[in-house]
Protein backbone atom coordinates (compact mmCIF):
# COMPACT_ATOMS: atom_id res chain seq x y z
CA UNK A 1 0.00 0.00 0.00
CA UNK A 2 2.68 2.61 1.06
CA UNK A 3 4.47 1.21 -2.51
CA UNK A 4 1.70 2.16 -4.32
CA UNK A 5 1.40 5.81 -2.77
CA UNK A 6 4.49 5.94 -3.35
CA UNK A 7 4.14 5.27 -6.96
CA UNK A 8 0.99 7.28 -7.10
CA UNK A 9 3.14 10.20 -5.85
CA UNK A 10 6.02 9.75 -7.94
CA UNK A 11 3.32 9.81 -10.79
CA UNK A 12 2.04 12.94 -9.35
CA UNK A 13 4.89 14.77 -9.47
CA UNK A 14 6.96 13.71 -12.64
CA UNK A 15 4.11 15.62 -14.59
CA UNK A 16 6.10 17.99 -16.70
CA UNK A 17 3.40 20.72 -15.30
CA UNK A 18 3.71 19.86 -12.06
CA UNK A 19 7.76 20.52 -12.29
CA UNK A 20 7.20 23.75 -14.53
CA UNK A 21 4.68 24.91 -11.89
CA UNK A 22 7.30 24.53 -9.10
CA UNK A 23 9.73 26.12 -11.27
CA UNK A 24 7.46 28.91 -12.01
CA UNK A 25 6.73 29.58 -8.15
CA UNK A 26 10.82 29.56 -6.83
CA UNK A 27 11.23 32.27 -9.91
CA UNK A 28 8.41 33.99 -9.14
CA UNK A 29 9.16 34.05 -5.27
CA UNK A 30 12.59 35.48 -6.08
CA UNK A 31 11.31 37.77 -8.83
CA UNK A 32 9.22 39.17 -6.38
CA UNK A 33 11.76 39.72 -3.84
CA UNK A 34 14.33 42.01 -6.86
CA UNK A 35 10.56 43.90 -7.98
CA UNK A 36 10.49 44.93 -3.78
CA UNK A 37 13.74 45.82 -3.95
CA UNK A 38 13.74 48.24 -6.84
CA UNK A 39 10.43 49.52 -5.76
CA UNK A 40 11.93 50.07 -1.95
CA UNK A 41 15.49 50.91 -2.70
CA UNK A 42 15.80 52.32 -5.81
CA UNK A 43 12.52 53.90 -7.19
CA UNK A 44 10.43 55.32 -4.14
CA UNK A 45 13.54 57.02 -2.60
CA UNK A 46 13.99 59.66 -5.58
CA UNK A 47 10.14 60.44 -5.26
CA UNK A 48 10.38 60.57 -1.18
CA UNK A 49 13.26 63.02 -2.25
CA UNK A 50 11.07 64.90 -4.45
CA UNK A 51 8.86 65.19 -1.91
CA UNK A 52 10.44 66.56 0.91
CA UNK A 53 13.08 63.85 1.41
CA UNK A 54 10.21 61.64 3.25
CA UNK A 55 11.06 58.09 3.77
CA UNK A 56 8.09 57.10 1.18
CA UNK A 57 6.69 54.47 3.24
CA UNK A 58 6.61 56.70 5.97
CA UNK A 59 3.68 58.73 4.76
CA UNK A 60 0.84 58.56 7.09
CA UNK A 61 -2.35 60.20 8.01
CA UNK A 62 -2.88 60.51 11.63
CA UNK A 63 -6.64 59.58 12.63
CA UNK A 64 -5.92 60.19 16.31
CA UNK A 65 -3.71 63.40 16.35
CA UNK A 66 -4.64 63.89 19.96
CA UNK A 67 -2.87 60.98 21.07
CA UNK A 68 0.68 61.31 22.20
CA UNK A 69 3.48 59.51 23.52
CA UNK A 70 4.25 58.84 26.70
CA UNK A 71 5.48 62.47 28.19
CA UNK A 72 3.27 64.26 26.04
CA UNK A 73 5.33 64.13 22.75
CA UNK A 74 3.81 64.17 19.54
CA UNK A 75 4.37 61.59 17.44
CA UNK A 76 6.63 62.25 14.34
CA UNK A 77 6.89 59.19 12.39
CA UNK A 78 4.69 56.21 11.68
CA UNK A 79 6.40 54.15 14.07
CA UNK A 80 5.75 57.02 16.92
CA UNK A 81 1.90 56.87 15.39
CA UNK A 82 1.47 53.67 15.96
CA UNK A 83 3.24 53.19 19.76
CA UNK A 84 1.29 56.20 20.55
CA UNK A 85 -1.77 54.09 19.66
CA UNK A 86 -3.26 56.21 17.10
CA UNK A 87 -4.99 55.15 14.38
CA UNK A 88 -3.27 55.94 11.20
CA UNK A 89 -4.26 55.29 7.26
CA UNK A 90 -0.43 53.89 6.17
CA UNK A 91 -0.69 55.37 2.62
CA UNK A 92 3.03 55.25 1.89
CA UNK A 93 3.46 51.82 2.23
CA UNK A 94 0.36 50.66 0.10
CA UNK A 95 1.40 52.95 -2.23
CA UNK A 96 4.80 51.29 -2.08
CA UNK A 97 2.79 47.57 -2.19
CA UNK A 98 0.52 49.12 -5.40
CA UNK A 99 3.90 50.51 -7.23
CA UNK A 100 5.51 46.72 -6.40
CA UNK A 101 1.92 45.02 -8.03
CA UNK A 102 2.23 47.06 -11.00
CA UNK A 103 5.79 46.14 -12.27
CA UNK A 104 5.38 42.48 -11.57
CA UNK A 105 2.15 43.20 -13.65
CA UNK A 106 3.79 44.86 -16.09
CA UNK A 107 7.09 42.31 -16.38
CA UNK A 108 4.50 39.01 -16.72
CA UNK A 109 2.76 41.35 -19.04
CA UNK A 110 5.77 42.17 -21.29
CA UNK A 111 6.94 37.90 -20.69
CA UNK A 112 3.34 36.95 -21.83
CA UNK A 113 3.68 39.04 -24.78
CA UNK A 114 7.81 37.75 -25.71
CA UNK A 115 6.09 34.04 -25.46
CA UNK A 116 2.94 34.68 -27.42
CA UNK A 117 5.33 36.08 -30.31
CA UNK A 118 7.51 33.18 -30.50
CA UNK A 119 4.82 31.06 -30.25
CA UNK A 120 3.41 32.42 -33.53
CA UNK A 121 6.21 32.69 -34.86
CA UNK A 122 6.56 28.54 -34.54
CA UNK A 123 3.00 28.34 -35.93
CA UNK A 124 3.50 30.21 -39.06
CA UNK A 125 6.76 28.22 -39.66
CA UNK A 126 5.79 25.81 -42.95
CA UNK A 127 5.77 22.51 -41.62
CA UNK A 128 8.30 20.38 -42.73
CA UNK A 129 7.11 18.46 -45.97
CA UNK A 130 5.85 14.54 -45.14
CA UNK A 131 8.09 12.65 -47.20
CA UNK A 132 6.25 9.63 -48.77
CA UNK A 133 6.60 6.45 -48.17
CA UNK A 134 5.47 4.62 -51.10
CA UNK A 135 6.14 4.81 -54.71
CA UNK A 136 4.07 3.23 -58.08
CA UNK A 137 5.63 -0.49 -59.00
CA UNK A 138 6.93 0.32 -62.55
CA UNK A 139 5.63 -2.76 -64.30
CA UNK A 140 1.46 -2.23 -62.56
CA UNK A 141 1.32 1.10 -61.61
CA UNK A 142 0.44 0.49 -58.10
CA UNK A 143 0.99 1.76 -55.00
CA UNK A 144 4.27 -0.26 -53.38
CA UNK A 145 6.31 0.58 -50.51
CA UNK A 146 9.17 2.46 -51.65
CA UNK A 147 12.01 -0.34 -49.75
CA UNK A 148 10.17 -3.34 -51.48
CA UNK A 149 12.31 -5.48 -54.02
CA UNK A 150 8.95 -7.16 -54.72
CA UNK A 151 5.75 -5.58 -56.17
CA UNK A 152 2.89 -6.73 -53.71
CA UNK A 153 0.14 -6.67 -56.61
CA UNK A 154 2.03 -7.91 -59.74
CA UNK A 155 4.51 -9.81 -57.82
CA UNK A 156 7.52 -8.29 -60.34
CA UNK A 157 11.18 -7.88 -58.78
CA UNK A 158 11.84 -3.87 -58.38
CA UNK A 159 14.31 -1.99 -57.37
CA UNK A 160 14.59 -0.73 -53.53
CA UNK A 161 14.67 3.46 -53.60
CA UNK A 162 15.53 5.09 -51.01
CA UNK A 163 17.11 2.78 -48.81
CA UNK A 164 21.23 3.39 -47.67
CA UNK A 165 23.06 0.67 -49.22
CA UNK A 166 24.38 -2.34 -46.88
CA UNK A 167 27.81 -1.06 -46.21
CA UNK A 168 30.50 -3.27 -46.92
CA UNK A 169 33.18 -4.70 -44.02
ZN1 LIG B 1 3.47 -4.28 -59.80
Amino acid sequence: MIKSFFNEFKTFAMRGNVVDLAVGVIIGAAFGKIVTSLVNDIVMPPIGKLLGNVDFKDLYWNLDPSKTLDGGKVPQSLDQAREAGAAVIAYGAFINILIDFLLVALCVFLLVKVINKLNRKKETEAPAPVESKTRECPYCLSEIPKAASRCSHCTSEVKPVGQASPANG
